[in-house]
C-alpha cells in the first residue's frame, strides 16, 4: 500500500465501493479503499439485492432512482455484470389507510419525475398471479423495481474505480485512526500506516467501531434479518416473464423470484438486534442461526395472501445482520468537530441507496456540497443526545415498523421521553400531547380537560383539529403561551464576534438592543439557515434558529470559527423560553416585569435584558404567529417560576396555551416559511422570497459571490402560497402542484388556517407561473383539488398587528 492518499475509504461493502467509484469519477483518483477481508464480507454478501424507489422522504426516493439507473453505467465502466433484473414491482394495500399511503407516495413520485401508478386489485393480480385478491383493496405499480447481484454490484463499483486510478486493498484491517496536527489522518492498518487527507467511515456492520477510533458515537445498530427461498412453484416456472417484486404491507413481507421459486423476506415485529455493543472483528461471510418461529406470524399471513407459497414449502433460510440508523435513513456527511472525517453508514438498503449515497458524499467532499437535498440523510440530524442506547430503542422500533404506515401526524413512542424541560410535567397536567423534536419533548396541542391527550393518527384532519382551532383563536383574540425551548439558541461573544457573524450571515447585523432576521448561505448561495440575530451589546450576540438543525449549524459555525477572538456556545439547556403572542401580550408582559415595555420603550424587533418574574431575562419583541408577541428567555432553573408567573398573571387576559400545531396554522396564515420545509439547502434566498434579508451591498459574506449573479438572473422558481379547495384533508407537504394538467411544482407545507377558515399550502413553482391567473391544482390523497394562488398572505398582509404600537 502507498504511504499517502487523498482519501482512505474504510470498508469494501456496497457503500464503500460506491463512494470510491464516485470519488474517482469526480477526479479524486488518489483514493484508496481498505477492506479487512474480501469485498462484500460485511452485510453486503448475503443481501437479497432488492431495489425500489419507495421512501418516506422524496429526496431519498430520488437518490434511490439514481442508484438503480446507475447499474448499467458501472457494468459498462467495469465489464463486471451486476446481474440487473428490472422486473417492476407491485406494492399491495390491504386497507383504505394503506391505499392513502400509496396514493401519497404515488403523488410525490410524480413531482420527482418517477413514474408510478395506482392500480386496482384485478390489475395487480394480472401482474402478479400468485396473490389472493380477497385480501387486497388496491396497489401501487412501480416499473423501476427489481434486484441485482450484491457481489456483482460491489465488484463493479470497485473495478470501475480501479479503472479510473483508485486503489483497493483487501485483507487489510484498519486498526486505529489518529488525527495529525495538519488535519490529515494516520490510518493505521495491520499492513502499515497510510497518511490520508480524508477518511470515510463506510464500515457497515463495524461503523460504530470505526467511529470509536475517532472518538465518535454513531447511532447505528445491526438487526438480524431473515429471508427464505421457497421450493419450485409451478406458476413461477410457467410464467413467460420474471415475477414482479411485491411488497405486502399487511403481511409485512417482500418477495421476488429466485430461480424456480420465490424469495420471501420479512421485517418481523419481534426483531432482534445483533452485536448490540460491539461487532466481533472475526465475523466474516457468516450467517446467523435461522429462527422461523420469529417470522412465523408474517409467514402465516403471507401463505394466506399467496397460497402457492405455502404449497411450495421452504427450501432455505438466510439470517444475516445489517445496520440501521434510528429513523432508518442513512447517516452521511462530515462529523462535527473533526476535520476531514466523513461517514457513509447506517445504509439499510444498500442496493437502492448505495449509488446515491456515494454520489452525494463524493460531491460533498470534492465540491463542498452534496449537490442534492440530503437533509434526511445528513448525520447531523442527530445530536450528542442520540446515544447507543437511544439508537438501540429507536432502531428496534423502526425495524418492527418497516412496512407500517407512519402517518403525517404520528409521533413514535420509543426512547421517550428523553429530553425534557422543567415545565414538561406542568404541560402534561394541562393535557399536552407531545411530540419529540431533536429528542426534546414539546407540546403539539392541548387536549381539552376531561379528554384523553391522544391524537388519532390519520392522513386527514384528526381529533386535534377542534382544540388547535381554539388555540389559534385565543392567540389572535387574546394571548397565547408557547414553550419555545425547541428553538436552538447560541451565544456569540468576544472582540471578533461582530465581524465573524457579519461574514457568516447574509443580512446586516442589528444595532445594539435590536433583532434582525438573517438567512445563512453556503458558498453556492443556497439557504443553510434562517436565524433571528440579537445584539445584546458589549460584543455579545445571540442567534435563534431551528432546533432540529442544531448539530447541523454547529458543524458549520465551528468549521468557520477563527482561531481566536470569537467564543461560540450552544445554550441548549442553560436558557429556556416561552413566547407570548396576541393582542394582550404587552399587557401580560407589563404585569410580570417592572421594566417599561410600552410600545415606545420596546418597539417591534427590540431586544432587551429585563427582569421578568423576578428573573434575569432576555426578551425579544418578535413573533412567528403574526401577532404582537415576545420571546422570553430565562436561566433554566427559573423556567417554572416564569411559567407559573405568566399563567397566574394571564388568567383574566384570556391566556391560553398553544402548541406546535397551532403555531403552524398561524404561520401559514402569514405565509411565513420554516426551516426544513420552505428553507432547505437546495433553495436560494431569492427563490424563498427572502430577498429583503440578503444585504449584498454590505460587503463580503459567505455565499455572496454566488448570490449576486443569482439575484441578477432572478429566481427560476418561487415560494408561493395557495388556498386549496380541500375537503377533510389538508396538504401536509410534498404534494405535486399541477398547472394546466402538468406537474409544475411541489408543496413544502400545508395545513388548515383556523382563523381564516381556509386550507393553505406553501410550495415552489416556476417563477414564470408565479403570477398566473389560475389553473392550479394540488393533489391530495389521489384527488386533484383546485388551488388558488395568493398574491399576499391571508392574514394581516401589511404586518400591522405584530408591529402595533
Ligand atoms: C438478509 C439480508 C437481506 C438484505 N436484503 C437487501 C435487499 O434486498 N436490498 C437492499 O438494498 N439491501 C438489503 N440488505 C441490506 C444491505 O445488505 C445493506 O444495506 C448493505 O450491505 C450495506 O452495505 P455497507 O457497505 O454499508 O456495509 P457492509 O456490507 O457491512 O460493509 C462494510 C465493510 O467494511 C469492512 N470494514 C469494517 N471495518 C473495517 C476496518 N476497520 N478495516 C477494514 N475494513 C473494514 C467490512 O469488512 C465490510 O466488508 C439486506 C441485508 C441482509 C442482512
Amino acid at each position: 500500500m502507498k504511504s499517502h492518499a487523498r482519501v482512505a475509504v474504510i470498508g469494501g461493502g456496497v457503500v464503500g465501493a460506491s463512494v470510491l467509484y464516485h470519488l474517482a469519477k469526480a477526479g479524486w483518483t488518489d483514493s484508496v479503499l481498505i477492506e479487512r477481508d474480501e469485498l462484500t464480507s460485511g452485510s453486503t454478501w448475503h443481501a437479497a439485492g432488492g431495489m425500489h424507489t419507495l421512501n418516506g422522504d422524496p429526496n431519498v426516493a430520488k437518490l434511490q432512482e439514481y442508484t438503480i439507473r446507475l447499474y448499467e453505467e458501472i457494468e459498462t465502466a467495469s465489464g463486471q455484470s451486476c446481474g440487473i433484473h428490472i422486473t417492476g414491482g407491485v406494492d399491495l394495500a390491504g386497507t383504505p389507510e394503506r391505499m392513502d399511503f400509496l396514493k401519497v407516495a404515488c403523488a410525490r413520485a410524480r413531482y420527482l419525475g418517477l413514474d408510478m401508478e395506482i392500480i386496482t386489485v384485478d390489475e395487480a393480480a394480472k401482474l402478479f398471479p400468485l396473490l389472493d385478491k380477497r385480501h387486497f383493496v388496491g396497489a401501487l405499480y412501480n416499473p423501476l423495481e427489481g434486484h441485482v447481484d450484491p457481489a456483482g454490484v460491489t465488484n463493479a463499483y470497485a473495478k470501475a474505480a480501479r479503472n479510473l486510478g483508485a486503489e483497493v486493498h483487501r485483507f487489510t484491517r484498519v486498526t486505529s485512526l489518529a488525527a495529525r496536527p495538519d488535519g490529515t489522518w494516520d490510518v493505521v492498518t495491520d499492513k502499515g500506516t497510510l497518511v490520508a487527507e480524508h477518511v470515510v467511515n463506510a464500515g457497515g456492520l463495524w461503523a460504530r467501531e470505526v467511529g470509536r477510533m475517532a472518538g465518535v458515537t454513531l447511532p447505528v445498530l445491526a438487526m438480524e434479518h431473515q429471508y427464505l427461498i421457497t421450493g419450485e412453484i409451478p406458476e413461477v416456472v410457467a410464467s413467460p416473464t420474471e415475477m414482479l417484486h411485491v411488497i405486502d404491507f399487511e403481511g409485512e413481507i417482500y418477495m421476488r423470484q429466485e430461480g424456480r421459486g420465490m424469495l420471501i423476506g420479512t421485517y418481523e415485529k419481534a426483531g432482534v438486534p445483533w452485536a448490540e455493543r460491539e461487532t466481533p472483528w472475526n465475523f466474516t461471510h457468516e450467517l446467523l442461526a435461522p429462527d422461523l418461529d420469529r417470522i412465523a406470524p408474517s409467514l402465516e399471513v403471507g401463505f394466506r395472501h399467496f397460497p402457492a407459497l405455502e404449497r411450495a414449502g421452504i427450501k432455505r433460510v438466510i439470517n444475516g445482520p445489517f445496520t440501521f440508523a434510528p429513523d432508518g435513513n442513512p447517516l452521511i456527511g462530515p462529523i462535527r468537530g473533526l476535520r476531514n472525517y466523513w461517514v457513509a453508514c447506517g445504509v439499510m438498503a444498500g442496493f437502492s441507496q448505495g449509488g446515491g449515497v456515494g454520489l452525494a458524499l463524493a460531491n460533498w467532499m470534492v465540491h463542498g456540497d452534496p449537490g442534492f437535498d440530503i437533509w434526511a440523510m445528513d448525520v447531523a440530524r442527530f445530536g450528542d443526545w442520540a446515544t447507543g442506547a437511544y439508537a438501540n430503542a429507536k432502531v428496534r422500533e423502526n425495524y418492527s415498523r418497516r412496512f407500517r404506515i407512519r402517518f403525517p401526524n404520528e409521533e413514535l413512542p420509543a426512547a421517550r421521553p428523553l429530553r425534557t424541560t422543567p415545565v414538561y410535567e406542568r404541560l402534561k397536567a394541562r393535557g399536552a400531547v407531545f411530540g419529540a423534536a431533536y429528542g426534546l419533548e414539546h407540546a403539539l396541542w392541548f387536549a381539552p380537560i376531561g379528554t384523553e391527550p391522544r391524537e388519532d393518527v390519520t392522513y386527514r384532519r384528526s381529533n386535534a383539529h377542534g382544540p388547535v382551532g381554539h388555540e389559534c383563536r385565543a392567540v389572535r383574540g387574546a394571548v397565547g403561551l408557547l414553550e419555545i425551548s425547541t428553538f436552538a439558541r447560541y451565544e456569540i461573544r468576544g472582540p471578533g464576534a461582530a465581524a465573524w457573524l457579519d461574514g457568516l450571515l447574509a443580512n446586516r447585523l442589528p444595532r445594539e438592543g435590536r433583532l434582525a432576521l438573517s438567512p445563512m448561505l453556503n458558498d453556492n448561495g443556497r439557504l443553510i439557515g434562517d436565524f433571528t440575530v440579537a445584539n445584546a451589546g458589549g460584543g455579545r450576540y445571540f442567534l435563534f434558529g431551528s432546533g432540529i438543525a442544531e448539530q447541523y449549524h454547529l458543524r458549520w459555525f465551528e468549521a468557520h470559527l477563527p482561531p481566536s477572538g470569537v467564543a461560540l456556545r450552544a445554550l441548549r439547556n442553560e436558557w429556556l423560553g416561552f413566547a407570548i403572542a396576541g393582542p394582550n401580550a404587552r399587557a401580560l408582559l407589563a404585569r410580570v416585569t417592572r421594566d417599561d415595555v410600552s410600545a415606545a420603550a420596546f418597539p417591534f424587533l427590540a431586544f432587551r435584558a429585563l427582569e421578568v418574574a423576578m428573573l434575569p431575562a432576555f426578551v425579544g419583541r418578535i413573533s412567528f404567529t403574526g401577532e404582537l408577541g415576545y420571546e422570553i428567555w430565562v436561566p433554566a432553573d427559573g423556567q417554572l417560576a416564569l411559567y407559573d408567573t405568566l399563567c397566574e398573571a394571564g388568567g383574566d387576559l384570556g391566556l391560553r396555551h398553544f402548541g406546535a400545531r397551532a403555531l403552524n396554522s398561524l404561520r401559514l396564515e402569514k405565509s411565513f416559511g420554516n426551516w426544513a420545509r420552505e428553507y432547505r439547502p437546495v433553495y436560494t434566498p431569492f427563490e424563498a422570497g427572502l430577498d429583503r434579508f440578503v444585504a449584498l451591498a454590505k460587503g463580503e459574506f459567505i455565499g455572496r459571490a454566488a448570490a449576486t449573479p443569482a439575484r441578477e438572473a432572478g429566481p427560476g422558481r418561487r415560494l408561493v402560497t395557495f388556498v386549496i379547495g380541500a375537503a377533510l384533508a389538508d396538504a401536509i407537504g410534498d404534494e405535486p402542484v399541477w398547472h394546466d394538467g402538468k406537474v409544475v411544482g411541489w408543496v413544502t407545507s400545508g395545513g388548515f388556517g383556523h382563523c381564516v377558515g381556509r386550507s393553505i399550502a406553501l410550495g415552489y413553482i416556476p417563477a414564470a407561473l408565479a403570477h398566473a391567473a389560475g389553473g392550479f391544482e394540488i393533489e391530495i390523497l389521489g384527488e386533484r383539488r383546485t388551488a388558488a394562488l395568493l398574491a399576499e398572505p391571508l392574514y394581516d398582509s401589511p404586518g400591522d398587528r405584530m408591529r402595533q404600537s
